[in-house]
């Protein structure tokens, strides 16, 4: 079943729960916010810790090809040069030279325009000239003071013939916009006025490092996590006695100066992502080992790794391993969409890059995305630092050492073939074939790369509901509820006492919290109704809530266990309420 974007309306509702609860809060509110930057609350950074934590889990520590890393924030400035990100690493930004000054990155005006209320009020009056005029000479005046025909109402004369024949909101727009004589002018989706050719403008954050405020002293704050564990590659590899294919994780803060940080926490200039650089053998090494390389097939069984997997089968075995993670977390197959990028799309290192896009309430947009980069970001870094990054790899010298010149040249003729096919030199070829032959090469890369935050806004988006319910007496309710993962949700259990002025009662309930606390994060809420009590639980994705009431103390000793997303209740004994919560929410 195709499931449907979310409304709007949705995300509001999201953002208003999140405030409330304590998930997520504007960074500096008292001093009016800062726009790119949240804070996590006491429910949100739980659930952070917990979508990081399964990360961690499934990614490094459940692996034994998978080691771990940490790096610092701050590195030297040459990791930023060899990694091309001093260079290149910039969005297209524009500045409205109208009344608002304010700076957008180019390719997202149409994206602001859309959600605007100035967009709204323009539907409104297409192919209405008369409105449209009457509209700039007034309220205009306020919604869209840049606009040209606001500023200069006698043009409306010479476009009013036009104005009656636009059907494109978009087109009105520009031609509401446009200064007479001018053409191919980008208008401030914010006031109307006229923005400036697009400018690539540096995403990296400066600062600078000790006391001199030298230009020689200039640091930056990492824009990615993944160029530290290029840079680590070489010392964790002989630390950890890994050799191709194995792979470095990492879970960090990094930081761009996106120009127009938007939608709620999914871009933001401080956030977290957590990645994996997944080294492998170039294909050539898999061919010369195992005397081919496996083909990928839609029969391709990618349940386990085979020593004669290439790059191809590396990139869908991360595929569907980041997929298998996204499930095992609560969202469904059909709530994204893998988006294979298409070759004039792709970096020119790239040989693949698969988005993975989830339906979020403002349109699908990239969750992650999992990279094939080549050999491409070691090659740069052992030109740079002038460290080698190549690993010698005995198997494949002895594999070499078995053939004929014959079947060496051989060898070598196809491979200078397909890399020329490729678009690289003979020379080039010739040169990697060299060092292939002693048994040596700089190792290719899968990089499956997620953001935190984004991760969690999907969560939240797929878990919200708000549930109309009718009780016996026919009475409508409605119950708000996070269907999160247990994995997850921030708080795993709801432990209750039935009432409070019952000692022994409240001492036994008071008991079983403690046990279950020090497996998982649990609640105790002792106040109000019971129902009630459910329904704060629900609002917050507890996914389980216990009860003791007087049977536990007078009868069989069992309590009552309740299902979040079912509402069924149980009667379980408490030796059984440890080992099945356990199940339910350890796995
Ligand atoms: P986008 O095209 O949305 O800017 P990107 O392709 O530049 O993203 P990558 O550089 O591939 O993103 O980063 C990997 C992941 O890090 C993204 O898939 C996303 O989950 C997360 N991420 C990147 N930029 C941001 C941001 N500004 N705020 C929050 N998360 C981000």
């Amino acid at each position: 079943m195709e499931k449907k974007e979310a409304p709007k309306s949705a995300l509001d509702a999201l953002v208003s729960l999140c405030k409330r609860r304590g998930f997520i809060f504007q960074s500096s509110e008292i001093y009016g916010g800062f726009a790119g930057f949240w804070d996590y609350g006491p429910l949100g950074c739980e659930m952070k810790r917990n979508i990081k934590e399964s990360w961690w889990r499934f990614t490094v520590r459940d692996r034994e090809d998978v080691e771990g890393l940490d790096a610092s924030i701050i590195m030297h400035p040459a990791i930023w040069k060899a990694s091309g990100h001093l260079d290149t690493f910039s969005d297209p930004m524009s500045m409205c030279k109208g009344n608002c000054r304010k700076l957008m990155r180019a390719d997202q005006i149409w994206d602001v325009f859309e959600e605007s209320t100035l967009r709204e009020t323009l539907a409104g009056m297409l192919g209405e000239a008369g409105k449209i005029a009457t509209w700039c000479k007034g309220k205009g005046k306020s919604a869209a003071p840049g606009l040209y025909t606001v500023q200069h109402p006698e043009y409306l004369e010479k476009i009013f013939e036009q104005l009656k024949t636009i059907t494109d909101v978009k087109e009105l727009f520009i031609l509401l916009a446009t200064p007479e004589g001018e053409t191919n002018v980008l208008p401030c989706p914010n006031c109307g006025g006229v923005m400036t050719e697009p400018r690539p403008f540096n995403l990296m954050f400066k600062t600078i490092v000790g006391p001199v405020e030298d230009p020689s002293n200039v640091a930056y704050l990492r824009p990615e996590t993944a160029q530290a564990i290029f840079a680590e590659f070489a010392n964790v590899m002989v630390a950890s006695r890994q050799m191709p294919p194995f792979g470095i994780g990492q879970i960090g803060k990094s930081f761009r100066n996106e120009v127009t940080p938007r939608n709620y926490i999914f871009r933001s200039r401080e956030f977290e992502q957590m990645e994996v650089e997944f080294f492998i053998k170039p294909d050539e090494a898999v061919e010369l080992l195992c005397g081919h390389v496996a083909p990928l097939t839609d029969e391709t069984d990618l349940s386990e790794p085979q020593a004669d997997w290439g790059w191809e089968c590396w990139h869908k075995y991360w595929v569907e391993q980041r997929k298998q993670w996204l499930v095992k977390n609560g969202l469904p197959e059909d709530s994204f969409v893998e988006y294979w990028q298409k070759p004039d799309e792709l970096a020119h290192y790239a040989r693949a890059c698969v988005d993975i896009e989830y339906r979020f309430p403002f349109g699908v947009q990239e969750l992650e995305g999992i990279a094939a980069r080549s050999d491409f970001d070691l090659s740069r870094h052992q030109e740079h630092s002038g460290k080698s990054m190549e690993v010698f790899d005995e198997p494949l010298k002895l594999a070499v050492k078995k053939l004929s010149d014959e079947e060496k040249a051989a060898f070598r003729a196809k491979t200078v073939a397909e890399w020329e096919a490729r678009g690289k030199t003979a020379e080039a070829a010739n040169a990697f074939l060299d060092r292939l032959f002693e048994g040596r090469y700089i190792p290719h890369v899968i990089e499956p790369s997620a953001g935190v935050d984004r991760m969690a806004l999907a969560m939240l988006c797929n878990a919200y509901e708000e549930q109309k319910l009718v009780d016996e007496k026919g009475k409508e309710d409605i119950r708000t509820v996070l269907h999160l993962a247990p994995a997850i949700a921030p708080v795993k259990v709801g432990v209750f006492p039935l009432v409070k002025n019952k000692p022994e009662l409240y001492a036994l309930a008071r008991d079983i919290f403690k046990k279950l606390q020090r497996r998982y994060n649990c609640f105790w809420d002792e106040s109000g109704a019971i129902g009630r009590r459910y329904r704060r639980q629900d609002e917050i994705g507890t996914p389980f809530c216990v009860t003791v009431d007087f049977d536990t103390l007078e009868k069989d000793g069992t309590v009552t266990l309740r299902d979040r997303d079912t509402m069924q209740q149980e009667r379980i004994s408490v030796d059984d309420l440890i080992r099945r919560l356990d199940d339910l929410i350890l796995g």
